[in-house]
């Protein structure tokens, strides 16, 4: 992320287990906005245990514009060089979200978002986040693909 974070045009990501729909690439394109985002469903999808039904700061399905990152050249690099959750290494993916989110919210942006939202994969508790029955996949502790042999 550091290295792609300015290096020349927009940057879009999409994590592996995000699945898009037809109009997701052409409203990053349209739209003038700096911080795109479209949400998506969290570990609470369909009311299960608790959780945020709904992520609107994450880093799943999100475009930013070269603008912005070559306002805040650093705001990548800053971010992946936190120490602030315990037990967690420097920089560690999981807390990479919230780090970007809040850099840019410090920085007085707010996340546009798209809709419709974009659907995830993530097995949350032995659960696929989308809430259907697909063919569950291996994953490790943290839900992240983890083919078996
Ligand atoms: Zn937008
Ligand atoms: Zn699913």
């Amino acid at each position: 992320m550091t290295a792609l974070w300015g290096a020349g045009g927009d940057l879009v990501v999409v994590e592996q287990d995000i699945e898009l729909h037809r109009t997701v690439l052409s409203q990053f394109r349209r739209c003038p906005e700096p911080w795109c985002v479209f949400p998506y469903n969290g570990p609470g999808y369909g009311g299960a245990d608790g959780g945020d039904p709904t992520l609107s700061g994450a880093l799943g399905c999100v475009r930013f514009r070269a603008t912005l990152m070559a306002t805040h050249p650093g705001l990548m690099a800053d971010v992946g060089n936190v120490d602030d959750a315990p037990g967690l290494g420097r920089g560690d993916w999981r807390r990479l979200d919230v780090r970007v989110l809040g850099a840019l919210r410090d920085q007085g942006y707010a996340a546009h978002l798209h809709f419709p939202a974009v659907f995830q994969h993530h097995v949350f508790h032995g659960l696929c986040a989308c809430g259907t029955e697909h063919e569950p996949y291996p994953v490790d502790r943290e839900g992240r693909y983890a083919p078996e042999g």
